[in-house]
């Protein structure tokens, strides 16, 4: 190169605030070392004008290749200043070149960033009747955003459609035949399948311009921009999602939503549950700010204002209290609330819901109740029950342990339940804890002594029963109460007892012995009245005797009767087969020879038996004797054919008997006396008065039962059930 253009170059180029343009320098040599070749050297002289008339020249060749004007011709002796002059040109220009250069490489820079930021992809397409062959222009983020290779060398329109998605397409297209004919513009969505993939649609927001000759007015062509809002657009539809389940949520939930504007008393949302819950809907709350406070009940104003002021305080608040329904109804309602302070830390709003917790309340009111009633009536109640674990030690007992041993539970819980059984009482404490472990499904019952607090012994009788296995108790609950009283009680009544069946029985000998000693006089005196009858014709005394024999009789009757009586008392029942039919016979004989006054009342006999009815045979004699007897006695002299007829039904396990006459009857007045002893219906009556008490007492000892029917002037029947046990 040129030496002197060189070190020009280098004085004006390679400064450090232009670089040197390496294009520039190279242009600049090939044009100096063309001209130095051209021209031939003559003279050293010669040769430096030429050459700097050369480099003159070439300088202003290369300011006209720039754009300048064409190059003045150089004055004599102005070479040198022209040279410099032109050097100073070019090195203006050059450095225009490079700043607008760097300028323009800076915008593409830009351009291209915000195209990749914004997902932006732009583009220009030529006007055309061929789209398929008209070359369009696309950015590389269009590229980027079709997913195509931007070396793809059919860069059509019609390639651009094959990528919008084929329902979208026709839209799109309209979009843009309006603006060629109308608009001039468009801005709209549509989707489009970047790589041609179906599976992976993106949402494009497109703006364009058609670009008009500016003489002719013709559209020259259409110029836009695509961008990328897929994500805007799931973003909102994530929005509009959530705010219609929001919306949803707050239209149907059972709670109450609601928000206020504090510094204005204003309602600024109620949900629609209020209508359910206060029975007012929420035109109706928006209308008067005030209602919901008017709605709740007096007695609870106090905690809603209290927690008012907490909420003014900044802190979240929780209320329960109950309101008046418009239809009268009271509900508890649990309100959570949280306010909003400004700057100043003023509360200026309250967000807050409303539940329906009446359910809950009053089910723990019930329970509250329940549970007071319960422990009021385990208090007041004279039963304690405590609770036992496995190793005997006491894990619970109710108040009323005080009452009944002294101790209060706070002593009691923890000790051991041995500490307090008596000495003679341990065998039978560890023999039902042994069936009330075998039997764990078996309340076992006890009565023990207990020490209680003062020493004293008392008697305890309760029941145990064994929850060892249930988690809650995880022992034995024994109730029990004190029995003390009642034991001595018994003791007495048992020693009284003894005592009276021992004077009883030796009662019964007593009376055994007199009567049975009693009729052997009685039978010497029937004999000594025989004998002086026999020996006397006096009439007086002869009646006499007979009046004494017949009261002697009567005597010995009223003694076998109370031997009967001590018998059924005293002998155990025997049983044997009993012959209804040999029995009955047998008293109808011996009734022959019994003064009735009327020998000729009938005695019918019906018997059923087949013969394996057992009981006691002289039991069922004097039954069977004593109402036979009494129905013959009582006979109605006014009938014409008195009679008595027993009835027998005996089977195995049972037997049915009837004694029924048409005799005198019985006055109903009478009825309830009639098995009293010693009772008599008449001091007429010919009998002791024995007779019906004995039958109903052996009737009893053969565990039966006896029944009878009279009517005065009709008869009287009677009609008993026996067992065969
Ligand atoms: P008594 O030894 O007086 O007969 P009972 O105890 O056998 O005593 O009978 C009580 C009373 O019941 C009798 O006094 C009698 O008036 C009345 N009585 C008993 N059986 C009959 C009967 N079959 N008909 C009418 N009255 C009867």
């Amino acid at each position: 190169m040129n030496v002197i253009l060189e070190e020009l170059l280098h004085k004006h180029f390679a400064g450090g605030d232009v670089p040197l343009n390496p294009d520039l320098v190279h242009e600049l040599d090939i044009l100096l070392n063309g001209a130095s070749a051209a021209q031939p050297e003559t003279s050293k002289h010669s040769q430096e004008t030429g050459a700097l008339e050369e480099l003159y020249h070439i300088l202003w060749e290369t300011l006209n290749l720039l754009g300048a004007e064409t190059s003045p011709v150089i004055s004599d002796g102005e070479t040198m200043p022209s040279i410099l002059h032109a050097a100073d040109m070019l090195h203006t220009e050059c450095k225009n070149i490079v700043q607008n250069e760097q300028h323009t490489l800076r915008e593409t820079v830009h351009l291209k960033t915000i195209q990749s930021v914004a997902k932006a992809g732009s583009w220009d397409i030529p006007v055309s009747r061929d789209l398929s062959t008209v070359q369009n222009y696309w950015s590389d983020e269009l590229f980027h955003l079709l997913g195509i290779d931007p070396s793809a060398t059919k860069i059509t329109y019609e390639h651009y459609l094959s990528l919008v998605h084929p329902d979208d397409r026709g839209f799109m297209l309209e979009e843009v035949n309006r603006a060629y004919m109308e608009t001039g513009r468009y801005d709209t969505e549509y989707r489009i399948l970047p790589g041609g993939d179906p599976n992976n649609p993106r949402i494009v927001r497109e703006i364009a311009e058609v670009i008009k000759d500016e003489l002719t007015g013709e559209p020259v062509s259409l110029m836009g921009v695509t961008m990328d809002i897929t994500e805007i657009k799931l973003a909102e539809r994530a929005i509009v999602d959530a705010n219609t389940e929001l919306r949803t949520l707050f239209n149907t939930m059972n709670e109450v939503f609601f928000s206020v504007n504090v510094e204005q008393d204003k309602l600024l949302q109620i949900s629609p549950a209020c209508t359910r819950l206060y029975g007012y809907a929420p035109e109706a709350f928006m209308k008067d700010p005030f209602l919901w406070f008017s709605l709740i009940v007096d007695e609870d104003k106090k905690s809603v204002h209290e927690s008012n002021l907490r909420l003014s305080q900044g802190a979240n608040s929780q209320v329960e209290y109950r309101v008046r329904h418009k239809n009268g109804q009271i509900k508890w309602l649990l309100t959570r609330m949280r306010p909003t302070l400004n700057v100043a830390g003023k509360l200026i709003r309250i967000d807050g819901i409303s539940s329906d917790i009446t359910e809950r309340k009053e089910a723990e009111l019930a329970l509250a109740n329940s549970e007071l009633k319960l422990r009021t009536l385990l208090e007041n109640s004279n039963d304690a029950i405590v609770i036992i674990n496995e190793r005997l030690d006491y894990t619970f007992a109710t108040e009323s342990i005080g009452r009944i041993i002294g101790y209060s539970t706070a002593e009691f819980i923890g000790t051991s339940m041995l500490d307090y059984i008596h000495e003679e009482d341990q065998g039978f404490i560890a023999h039902s804890l042994l069936s009330l472990n075998t039997k764990p499904e078996e309340p076992l019952p006890f009565e023990v002594r207990f020490r209680a607090k003062d020493g004293h012994w008392v008697w305890l009788e309760g029941v145990a029963t064994n929850h060892i296995r249930e988690e809650v108790i995880r022992g034995y609950i024994v109730n029990f109460r004190d029995v003390t009283e009642e034991i001595r009680y018994r003791r007495e009544l048992e020693d009284a007892n003894d005592k009276l069946k021992r004077t009883n029985t030796e009662l019964d000998r007593f009376v055994y012995s007199v009567s049975h000693d009693l009729r052997a006089p009685l039978a010497s005196i029937l004999g000594l009245i025989e004998y002086t009858a026999s020996e006397t014709n006096e009439e007086d005394i002869k009646q006499n005797l007979s009046m004494m024999e017949e009261s002697i009789k009567k005597l010995d009757v009223f003694i076998l009767d109370i031997l009967d009586y001590s018998r059924n008392a005293r002998l155990e029942v025997k049983r044997t087969p009993i012959d209804f039919s040999g029995l009955l016979i047998d008293i109808r004989n011996s009734l022959k020879f019994i003064s009735t006054g009327n020998s000729n009342v009938e005695i019918r006999i019906n018997i059923d038996e087949d013969g394996t009815f057992c009981s006691d045979r002289s039991r069922i004699s004097i039954i069977l004797n004593n109402l036979i007897s009494n129905a013959v006695r009582y006979y109605d002299p006014a009938k014409t054919s008195p009679y008595v007829e027993v009835t027998v039904v005996a089977r195995a396990d049972v037997a049915l008997i009837g004694v029924k006459d048409n005799g005198i009857g019985i006055h109903k007045d009478y009825h309830p006396y009639i098995f009293n002893m010693f009772y008599r219906v008449s001091e007429k009556s010919k009998g002791s008065g024995l007779g019906l008490y004995l039958v109903k007492e052996t009737v009893e000892k053969l565990n039966g039962d006896i029944q009878f029917t009279s009517t005065p002037g009709v008869g009287t029947e009677f009609k008993i059930y026996l067992p065969n046990p």
